[in-house]
C-alpha cells in the first residue's frame, strides 16, 4: 500500500454487511469507494444467529448463495410450561451462514468497484470544510484517506463516535451463542423466563446436517446464563445436544439508536446507528434499510455539491420516517415485559395463545416492522384485560 495518500469519493469505515451494502448502491451510483475493514477477511469471525426475512432477500436483492433454512413458524415457551406459536403468512425467514452471506455481499460489491482495504483499522477520522481525511494503520504502517464524504459503519465498536461529536447507544442486550450438534424440532423455539434470560430470550434455531445455534440474550453476564440455558435444554426431550462446533461467542447488540446520524461529510448506519428491531436484537434488516437511504441522500450530495449537515440530515428524516415508529413502539414493549416475573411470563404466552390474538397476528404481523402489530394489539380490550391481570399477579 505504501505510505500514500489515497483520495476516493466516499470512505465507509467498517466491512460489515451494512457498510458493504452501502457501498455497492454508491458504486452503483458511479462514485468511486473505498470500504475500510480491521479483520483480514471479510465475515470472519460473525456472531450472529443469521435470520434474515425473505422480504429482505426480494426488497435489497441480496445473494441468496448463504441461505441454510427457511422457517414460517416459531414457538416461544414460557418457564412454567405453556406455549404459544407464532405463525403467519409474512413471518417466513431464512436462517443463513453469516460468513457466506457477508462474503457474497463483498463479491458483489468488488463486481460493482468497490475497492476494499483490510486489515486496516481506522484510528480516526478528521473533518474539513473540502474533504474527510481517515488515519488508516496497516500492518506496514500509517496513511492517510481522503474522500469527500465518509460512512460509519463500525458495528458495535464506538471508538470513532465521540471525537467525531456522535453520542453512543445508551441501552445494550448482552449475547452469547454456541452451534453445536444436536436436534430439536422444526421450528425456532423462543425461551422466556427469568431464570433463563433475564429481559429477553433465549433461542434454539435447527439447521441442516443435526446441528443447532442456541444464544441468550440478557442485561449482563450472557456466557454463564448460556451455560445454563444448555442444561436446561438438555433436560427436554425433544431436544438433544452433542459436542460444540464454535467457542461460545460474545458480543453486546444495541438496543436504541444514537442520538444523531449526520454530520457534515459524515452519515452513520447500521449498528453503529443503533438500527436494531429493539423487540429481537436483529440488526441486518433496518441496517440495509438505512444504508440504501444513507447511499440516495449522499448520491443526491453528489449531484448538488452540498456536503453539509443540513443537506445530509435528509437521510435521518427518511430513516425516521420509515422505522421510528416500529422502534418506538418496540422499545415500549420491550420494557414492558422486561418487567414480568415468571407468572406474568405464563400469562402473556398463555394471551398469545388465545385464538384472537393469533388471528390478529396471522393479519398484522410483520418479521420487520412489529409496530402496527403492537398498535393493534393494545387496541385490543383483551390485551388490557390480560395486562391487568398480568400486572396484578404474584
Ligand atoms: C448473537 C447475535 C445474534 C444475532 N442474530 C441476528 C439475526 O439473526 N438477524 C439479524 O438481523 N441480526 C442479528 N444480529 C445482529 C447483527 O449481527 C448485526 O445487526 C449486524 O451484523 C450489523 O451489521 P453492521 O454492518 O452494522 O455491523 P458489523 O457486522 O458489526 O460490521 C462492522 C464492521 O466494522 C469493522 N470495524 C469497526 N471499527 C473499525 C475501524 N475503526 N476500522 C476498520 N474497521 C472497523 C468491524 O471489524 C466489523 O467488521 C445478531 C447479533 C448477535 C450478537
Amino acid at each position: 500500500m505504501g505510505k500514500l495518500n489515497f483520495k476516493y469519493d466516499v470512505v465507509i469505515i467498517g466491512g460489515g454487511p451494512v457498510g458493504i451494502y452501502t457501498s455497492i448502491k454508491l458504486a452503483k451510483e458511479g462514485l468511486r469507494v473505498l470500504v475500510i475493514e480491521e479483520d483480514a477477511q471479510i465475515g470472519k469471525p460473525r456472531f450472529c444467529t443469521g435470520l434474515i426475512s425473505r422480504e429482505s432477500f426480494e426488497r435489497f436483492s441480496l445473494p441468496k448463495e448463504a441461505i441454510e433454512k427457511e422457517f414460517n413458524c416459531a414457538s416461544v415457551f414460557s418457564p412454567l410450561g405453556s406455549k404459544a406459536s407464532l405463525k403467519s403468512k409474512s413471518i417466513q425467514a431464512y436462517v443463513t451462514d453469516r460468513t457466506k452471506f457477508d462474503f457474497s455481499l463483498y463479491n458483489m460489491a468488488k463486481e460493482a468497484g468497490v475497492e476494499f482495504f483490510l486489515s486496516c483499522h481506522c484510528r480516526g477520522l478528521k473533518v474539513y470544510s473540502d474533504r474527510v481525511e481517515a488515519a488508516v494503520s496497516y500492518d506496514q504502517g500509517d496513511t492517510t484517506v481522503r474522500s469527500e464524504a465518509a460512512v460509519l459503519s463500525t458495528g458495535i465498536k464506538y471508538n470513532l463516535h465521540r471525537s467525531l461529536g456522535f453520542s453512543v447507544p445508551g441501552n445494550f442486550l448482552d449475547c452469547s451463542q454456541v452451534q453445536l450438534a444436536g436436534e430439536s424440532g422444526s421450528e425456532i423455539e423462543i425461551f422466556l423466563g427469568n431464570s433463563i434470560a433475564p429481559h429477553s430470550f433465549g433461542w434454539v434455531v435447527p439447521l441442516e446436517k443435526k446441528r443447532l445455534r442456541v444464544g441468550i440474550s440478557t442485561r449482563k453476564n450472557s456466557p454463564v446464563f448460556l451455560r445454563s440455558f444448555l442444561k436446561h435444554l438438555k433436560l427436554k426431550d425433544s431436544i438433544t445436544l452433542g459436542r460444540y462446533f464454535t467457542d461460545i461467542m460474545r458480543r453486546p447488540i444495541p438496543l436504541e439508536p444514537i442520538k444523531q446520524t449526520y454530520a457534515d461529510r459524515m452519515l452513520v448506519v447500521g449498528d453503529a446507528a443503533g438500527q436494531v428491531k429493539p423487540t429481537t436484537g436483529g440488526g441486518i434488516y433496518f441496517g440495509l434499510l438505512c444504508a440504501d437511504l444513507a447511499a440516495q441522500t449522499l448520491a443526491k450530495a453528489f449531484k448538488k455539491g452540498d456536503f453539509s449537515g443540513k443537506f445530509l440530515s435528509h437521510y435521518e428524516t427518511n430513516w425516521k420516517k420509515q422505522i421510528e415508529f416500529d422502534l418506538t413502539m418496540s422499545i415500549y414493549l420491550r420494557k414492558l415485559i422486561a418487567r414480568f416475573n415468571d407468572e406474568q411470563i405464563e400469562e402473556l404466552v398463555k394471551f398469545i395463545s388465545q385464538d384472537n390474538v393469533q388471528q390478529l397476528m396471522e393479519k398484522y404481523a410483520d418479521f420487520n416492522h412489529h409496530g402496527r402489530f403492537i398498535k393493534e394489539l393494545i387496541k385490543m380490550p383483551l390485551f388490557w384485560k390480560h395486562l391487568y391481570h398480568m400486572v396484578n399477579v404474584k
